[in-house]
C-alpha cells in the first residue's frame, strides 16, 4: 500500500470553542494531530480577510482583533440545525450557513492532515452533543462532506469519551459511568454502561447554551464593573468600543484560564483612552458563575433521576471538556454529591480520541448490512473487536392531535427521550370528522420526558420536524381507529406510519437538510479559499 492510498481511522471533534482531530498509529492507538500551528486543539474560529481568504484555527483568533467584527465568526456550532438568514452570515456577496460555517473549520484541519501525512483522508467519524437532534446531526454530517469527506459517520460526545476512557483507562468488567461534558459552548451529561467493547447509553440530557463562554461572559461583567468602580469609566464606553469588545472577549477567556490554577490574577485594559489595572479573584469568579455551576449539576440530576439512580449506582464521574478543568466543578459535583467518583479524564482529547478509536473499528456499511440482516430474518453480529454503541433517544417525538376534552391543538409523544434505541410504539387517534377523507400527520420533535404532564404538551414547546398526509379509505366515521407507529432506528431516525382499515403510509422523517450533490459541490466551492496550511 503507498502513502498516498493509506486509509487513516480519523476521529473529529467539532467544538463550539475549540476542535480536535485524532488519528490512530501503527499500533493502533489514537493520537491527536497537531494542526499547523503545531498545536493539538484548534480554535474553532474563521477569519474572513480583505483578500477573499478564510482563515481558521489560532492566526484568525489573533488576527481577529485587526478585523471588524462582522469578518470573525466564533462559536457557530450553537447555530448548527438552524437555517435562514438569521443565522447566515454574508460576507463579500457570499452567504455562508452554519454549515457551510463548520465545514471550513473541518477543511482547515483535514487540510492540514493531509498535508503533514501525504493522503487525501475520505472517511471520519465527527463527534456531536448526545441531545443533539436529527436536524443537528444532519447539519454536521454535511459539513463534512463539505469539507471533502465522501462518508460520514456521527457519534456523541459523551460516547467518543466513554470509548476513551473504557477502552484506554481499562476498564474490568462492567461499569456505569456519568460523563460530564462541559466545553466551550455545550453541556453534556450522560450515563453509560460500558462491558468490553460494548457501550450503552442509558440516559442523557444536556443544554445547548451552557459553556465555557457563558463563563467569560460572567467574567466579562466582573472586569467591567471594576473598571467603572475603580476607574470611572462609563458603561458605554466598553459598548461603543469594538477594540475594547474583542479585547474583554480574548481576555476574559484567558484570566478564566488563569484563575484554574491561581486564587487570584491580573489584568490590563485601556478603555477610554485610560489604562486600567485590575485584580480577579477566583472566589469572586465562582461567586458571579455559581448560577450557572448549579445549572449543569441540576441537569446531571436529571439524567440520574429520568432513570432513577442515585449517586451510588454511578462507579465513576467522568470530567471532560476543557472548561471541566474550573475548580469549582470539581468542587460543585462533590459538595452536592459526596460520594462520587471523580475523575478528570484528558478533557481536552478524551473526545477525538474515542472518535478515532470508534473510527479503527467501525463498519462503514454497517447501515447496509443491517438491513440485509434484517431482510434474512437474522440479527446483525459485529465483527470480532467491532465497537458497539447502544443510543437512547435524544428528542421525544409526537404528533400534533386535537383532545377531545378541551378541543385544543396539543402535542400527542409517542415515543420519549431517554429510551433505549431502537425503539418502537403505537397510539391510536380517530378522525375528527365522519366522512373525513384525510389526515394531515405532523410530527414534533421536543425535549418532553415520559411522565405524567408531559405525555401531552403545547405546541409552542415542541418544534415541527415534518409532516405526511395520509387518504382515508371511504366510511371512516369519528370512531374509526387510526393506529400511528413511530420506530426510531438504532441511528436515531424515525421512521412514522399511519394505518387505517388496511390502509398504510409510512414516512421517513426526511434529512430536511439533505443536500443534492451539486448542492454539496457548490458549497465545497465557497470554503476553497480555506487557505492551505
Ligand atoms: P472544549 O470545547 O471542550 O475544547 O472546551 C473549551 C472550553 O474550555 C473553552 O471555553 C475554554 O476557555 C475552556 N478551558 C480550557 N482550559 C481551561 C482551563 N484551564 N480553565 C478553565 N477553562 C478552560
Amino acid at each position: 500500500m503507498n502513502e498516498m492510498s493509506k486509509e487513516y481511522a480519523i476521529g473529529i471533534d467539532l467544538g463550539t470553542t475549540y476542535s480536535c482531530m485524532a488519528y490512530l498509529d501503527e499500533e493502533g492507538s489514537p493520537v491527536v494531530e497537531k494542526n499547523f500551528e503545531q498545536e493539538d486543539t484548534t480554535p474553532s474560529v474563521i477569519l474572513f480577510n480583505e483578500n477573499g481568504e478564510i482563515i481558521v484555527g489560532s492566526p484568525a483568533k489573533d488576527m481577529a482583533m485587526m478585523y471588524s467584527m462582522e469578518r470573525v465568526v466564533t462559536a457557530i456550532k450553537r447555530q448548527m440545525g438552524q437555517t435562514g438568514p438569521e443565522v447566515d452570515v454574508e460576507i463579500d456577496g457570499a452567504v455562508y450557513t452554519p454549515v457551510s460555517l463548520s465545514a471550513a473549520i473541518l477543511k482547515k484541519m483535514i487540510n492540514d492532515f493531509n498535508d503533514n501525512h501525504g493522503t487525501d483522508i475520505k472517511k471520519a467519524v465527527i463527534t456531536c452533543p448526545a441531545y443533539f437532534g436529527q436536524l443537528e446531526r444532519d447539519a454536521t454530517k454535511n459539513a463534512g462532506m463539505i469539507a471533502g469527506l465522501e462518508e460520514v459517520t456521527i457519534i456523541n460526545e459523551p460516547t467518543a469519551a466513554a470509548i476513551s476512557f473504557g477502552l484506554g483507562g481499562g476498564v474490568e468488567g462492567r461499569k456505569r459511568v456519568l460523563v460530564y461534558d462541559l466545553g466551550g459552548g455545550t453541556f453534556d451529561v450522560t450515563v453509560l454502561e460500558i462491558e468490553g467493547n460494548s457501550f450503552t447509553a442509558v440516559a442523557t440530557d444536556g443544554e445547548r447554551l451552557l459553556g465555557g463562554k457563558d463563563w467569560d461572559a460572567e467574567l466579562i461583567k466582573i472586569i467591567k464593573r471594576k473598571i467603572m468602580d475603580e476607574y470611572g469609566v462609563d458603561e458605554s464606553e466598553f459598548d461603543s468600543d469594538d477594540d475594547v469588545k474583542q479585547n474583554l472577549i480574548l481576555d476574559s477567556e484567558t484570566i478564566k484560564k488563569r484563575l484554574s490554577s491561581a486564587e487570584s490574577t491580573k489584568g490590563t485594559l485601556t478603555v477610554g483612552g485610560r489604562k486600567a489595572v485590575y485584580t480577579v479573584t477566583r472566589e469572586e469568579f465562582e461567586a458571579e458563575t455559581r448560577s450557572l455551576m448549579d445549572a449543569t449539576l441540576e441537569k446531571m440530576d436529571s439524567a440520574l433521576s429520568s432513570k432513577g439512580f442515585s449517586m451510588g449506582d454511578i462507579d465513576e464521574v467522568i470530567l471532560v471538556g476543557g472548561s471541566s478543568r474550573m475548580p469549582q466543578v470539581k468542587a460543585g459535583i462533590s459538595a452536592k454529591y459526596p460520594s462520587a467518583n471523580l475523575r478528570l479524564f484528558d478533557p481536552d482529547q478524551s473526545i477525538a480520541k474515542g472518535a478515532a478509536i470508534f473510527a479503527g473499528t467501525h463498519n462503514w456499511n454497517l447501515r447496509e448490512d443491517m438491513e440485509d440482516a434484517e431482510k434474512k430474518g437474522e440479527e446483525y453480529v459485529p465483527a470480532a473487536g467491532e465497537i458497539v454503541v447502544h443510543n437512547v433517544l435524544s428528542q421525544t417525538f409526537g404528533i400534533k392531535a386535537v383532545y377531545d376534552d378541551t378541543s385544543a391543538e396539543m402535542i400527542s409523544n409517542i415515543i420519549f427521550r431517554n429510551e433505549k434505541l431502537p425503539i418502537s410504539s403505537i397510539k391510536t387517534y380517530y378522525p375528527v370528522d365522519d366522512g373525513q377523507s384525510s389526515i394531515m400527520v405532523e410530527i414534533y420533535e421536543s425535549a418532553a420526558n415520559n411522565v405524567e404532564g408531559e405525555r401531552r404538551i403545547e405546541l409552542v414547546e415542541g418544534c415541527p420536524v415534518g409532516d405526511f398526509e395520509m387518504t382515508l379509505p371511504e366510511g371512516v366515521t369519528k370512531n374509526t381507529p387510526i393506529a400511528v407507529k413511530f420506530t426510531a432506528t438504532d441511528e436515531g431516525i424515525l421512521i412514522a406510519s399511519a394505518d387505517c382499515l388496511g390502509s398504510h403510509k409510512e414516512y421517513q422523517l426526511q434529512n430536511r437538510l439533505q443536500m443534492s450533490d451539486s448542492e454539496i459541490q457548490k458549497s465545497r466551492g465557497l470554503v476553497e479559499k480555506v487557505q492551505r496550511a
